[in-house]
């Protein structure tokens, strides 16, 4: 028997297990000295137990699953610097492959340029630097002032075409949407558009609702107003997740270097690319496309290297994922899952549907993988209270949000039939969200400061 007195050692922790059992883990204060690496596994590892399950995480449109074999490919890689061109030239090469295969995909009628970036941030930041340094050299040829930039965009964009604009000094030109409307088309974009305009910013695949903006009508304006009043305006697509589905779920469906005035593409390799979280692509449509000024021509190492980023040291393993997913699945492959996910997306939306409770927003038009809905009538609950009842009951995920300016009274839920989302999952999901309804039904709303708890906003 052990002493009532009994008082564990060092020695006791290291035999029979880690002594942030009973202590607190270093949150504040520098560590002192270090711990066995067995025991700093287990205290990150046990930290992460209380995380949120991905699988269930029908919020973000980031992969959270890659098979097996491109699990190998990024471990086996992450000790190589994707920078090191000079060093690792196969990795380089394998970039200007992916590059070359998007271009192809996109419809890029020639020989094209593009990056390898952080996510679609940092491609749209380059995008639009690109826009800026494009249009100010076409100001200054013809003798006229630089002084006032301005980018045109809808309410439905991506917080970082704000964030572009800000960092970057150009006047944002939101165009606001309206209750019922959720996408721009060219009647919203015609009235912000002069010769200061460095671009126009179209979205295929909203994160609010995962339809796309008018592209081919908002083509044919810039043409208009290139052949009427000689402002050749730009079109940038921020296809950060519509740009690996719109190829493989409507291939028809024109919104890409097909389209003349769309100069520049970006998308995310990290959310419908299928690889995990660090890839996004710039794709231009000629060379031309890219301003010459913002490539850095660099001695590095003892090799001259150009770069066009703005970032520089990152790792290699996600462009060499996302070259392996490539050859892996091919046109059919992406085609066959885009598939899987849309016919899952319907299953749950005519569930939705006939549970007689939602309106379910514009499932007949061209659309991401998900079902965006919301309450169809006045209820004592509403869709925030629903998010926090399938997060407490279920951990399901299933993100509530307002809508931006001027929908703001617009409350949508948002779910992503992702990949690994089983026709089972969908089945146990549906009615998770009628048992959610149906016991808020019978207590009234989730109070104030539950509610609170529940990270909102559409995600990513
Ligand atoms: C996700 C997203 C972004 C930001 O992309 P990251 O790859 O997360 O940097 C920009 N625009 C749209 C439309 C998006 O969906």
């Amino acid at each position: 028997m052990m002493s009532e007195n009994y008082q564990p050692t060092d020695a006791d922790a290291a035999l029979f297990g880690n002594r942030f059992v009973t202590q607190e883990v270093p949150t504040r204060e520098f560590p002192e000295t270090g711990i066995p690496a067995e025991d700093a596994f287990r205290l990150v590892s046990e930290d992460l137990a209380l995380e949120g399950d991905p699988a269930r995480n029908l919020a973000t449109f980031v992969t959270t699953w890659m098979e097996p074999q491109a699990q190998r490919i990024i471990a086996t890689n992450l000790h190589r610097n994707f920078i090191d061109h000079a060093e690792y030239p196969r990795t380089a090469e394998i970039e200007q492959r992916c590059i070359r295969m998007l271009a192809d995909l996109f419809h890029a009628p020639g020989e094209t340029t593009g990056a390898r970036t952080q996510g679609s941030s940092e491609a749209i930041m380059l995008g639009g630097l690109s826009l800026k340094w494009n249009w100010r050299k076409r100001r200054e040829a013809a003798g006229a002032s630089t002084s006032r930039p301005n980018l045109v965009f809808g309410g439905d964009v991506h917080v970082v075409w704000e964030k572009f604009c800000r960092y970057f000094d150009v006047e944002p030109r939101i165009v606001p949407l309206q209750p019922g409307k959720y996408t721009i088309g060219p009647a919203d974009v015609q009235p912000h558009v002069d010769e200061n305009t460095i671009g126009v910013a179209a979205v295929l695949g909203t994160t609010f609702t995962g339809h796309k903006d008018d592209i081919v009508g908002i083509n044919d304006l810039l043409l208009r107003i290139k052949h009427e009043r000689g402002l050749d305006v730009p079109l940038h697509v921020d296809a950060a997740s519509g740009g690996f589905v719109w190829p493989f779920l409507y291939p028809d469906s024109k919104w890409d270097f097909r389209l003349e005035q769309v100069r520049s593409i970006n998308v995310s390799g990290h959310k419908f690319g299928l690889v995990y979280p660090g890839i996004g692509w710039l794709i231009f449509r000629e060379k031309a496309d890219l301003a010459k000024d913002l490539v850095f021509e660099e001695n590095y190492l003892g090799k001259t290297d150009s770069t066009f980023t703005l970032n520089f040291s990152t790792g290699s393993s996600m462009v060499l994922a996302q070259y392996y997913n490539f050859v892996r699945y091919g046109r059919a492959g992406y085609t066959y899952i885009m598939q899987n996910m849309q016919t899952n997306a319907r299953v749950l939306a005519e569930k939705l549907d006939a549970m007689g409770l939602f309106e379910i927003i514009g499932r007949n038009e061209e659309q991401l993988p998900l079902v965006a809905f919301r309450l169809a009538d006045d209820t004592n609950y509403d869709e925030f209270d629903i998010a926090w009842q399938l997060a407490a009951e279920r951990g399901w995920m299933v993100p509530a949000y307002t809508m931006p300016p001027n929908a703001q009274e617009v409350t949508i839920m948002r779910a992503l039939a992702k990949e690994t989302l089983s026709r089972e999952h969908v089945d146990t999901l549906a009615r998770d969200i009628e048992e959610a309804c149906s016991t808020l039904a019978k207590k009234g709303g989730a109070h104030e400061s539950e509610r609170n708890k529940i990270i909102t906003g559409p995600g990513h």
